[in-house]
């Protein structure tokens, strides 16, 4: 019972918790203004096919430029931008500069159908302007539906109001390609995945690299399960957070279409996944 009261009363006074909420309000009333600024941009993580390498597309991760504490990861502040509403302005911001890039590689690598991977948070989601912004988008930039992925998580599925599917089932009308994110953590209705028009799932990371600090194992009992289960509805497994040769290895394997992860590319700048659009490019011979 001490022990009980002790640790509610570190919880009442936790200055550590303390601190921590001050600086989501600091980022809270921050973010508006980096939005105004320019300050958030996107690097972009390499998928490739399990089988050759072959570069298939790239994930479009949001980051932020703090003037004062330098790159902010997504984990910094996303979840703060979903508290506050200001995700979905957020997410209209890394559509249209995720799609403007797809458009510009593909003008300049019309031989490599380059996919774009992007995130969308529930919020997005459970909107529902959100795919007619989508359409719009698309029909604005001119790149084909088909190159661009929409990554909703799977916990947005648990959204009850019947609009998540709803937007699930226009974007696949659009022709665009939808995964299911960190599939295997959400609790997501499997009733669902038969019915709706979802393309691709894509593995939890922690599947994957399911011990910290014990970079060679793989969950493999969960990875062929998930694989499985894909497979049987005609779904792609993308296996996220490969590290190794060794968990390279397994998630092929077990059978995973597509692999992302820092063995194959850490996110980046634009300019590197060009250098790497241009060494695939076959060299012409005059
Ligand atoms: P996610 O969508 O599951 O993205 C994959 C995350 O795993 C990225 O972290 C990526 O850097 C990381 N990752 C990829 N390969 C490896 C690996 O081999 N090892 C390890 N340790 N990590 C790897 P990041 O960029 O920090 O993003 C974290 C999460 O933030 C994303 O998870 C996504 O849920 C969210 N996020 C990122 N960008 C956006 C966005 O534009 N909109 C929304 N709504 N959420 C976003
Ligand atoms: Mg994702
Ligand atoms: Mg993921
Ligand atoms: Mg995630």
């Amino acid at each position: 019972l001490a022990r009980a009261a002790g640790h509610d009363q570190r919880r009442l006074f936790d200055p550590d918790e303390h601190a921590h909420r001050l600086a989501r309000h600091e980022i809270a009333r921050q973010l508006p203004l980096a939005l105004q600024r320019g300050e958030l941009f996107l690097e972009y993580q390499p998928i490739v096919e399990a089988g050759t390498g072959d570069l298939y597309g790239v994930e479009a991760l949001v980051r932020w430029r703090h003037p004062r504490r330098g790159v902010l990861g997504p984990a910094e502040f996303v979840p703060v931008a979903e508290q506050t509403g200001l995700i979905n302005e957020v997410g209209r911001f890394v559509l249209r500069t995720a799609c403007a890039q797809a458009q510009q590689w593909q003008a300049r690598n019309p031989g490599h159908r380059l996919v774009m991977s992007v995130n969308v948070a529930p919020s997005q989601a459970d909107d529902p302007q959100f795919a007619g912004d989508v359409a719009d988008l698309l029909s604005h930039c001119g790149i084909d539906p088909e190159l661009l992925q929409l990554e909703i998580t799977e916990s947005s599925m648990l959204s009850t109001s019947g609009q998540v599917t709803e937007t699930i089932r226009t974007l696949a009308g659009l022709g665009v390609r939808v995964a299911i994110d960190d599939f295997g953590t959400g609790y997501a209705n499997l009733a669902n995945l038969r019915s709706l028009p979802v393309h691709t799932l894509k593995l939890a990371r922690q599947f994957v690299t399911p011990f910290a600090g014990d970079t060679g194992r793989v969950d493999a009992a969960m990875v062929d399960t998930i694989v499985r289960l894909a497979h049987g509805l005609g779904l792609g497994v993308i296996a996220e957070g490969v590290e190794t040769p060794e968990q390279a290895d397994t998630v092929r394997r077990l059978g995973c279409d597509l692999i992302q992860g820092f063995r194959y590319g850490r996110p980046q700048a634009p300019q590197a996944v060009d250098a790497r659009l241009r060494a695939a490019a076959t060299p012409v011979v005059s």
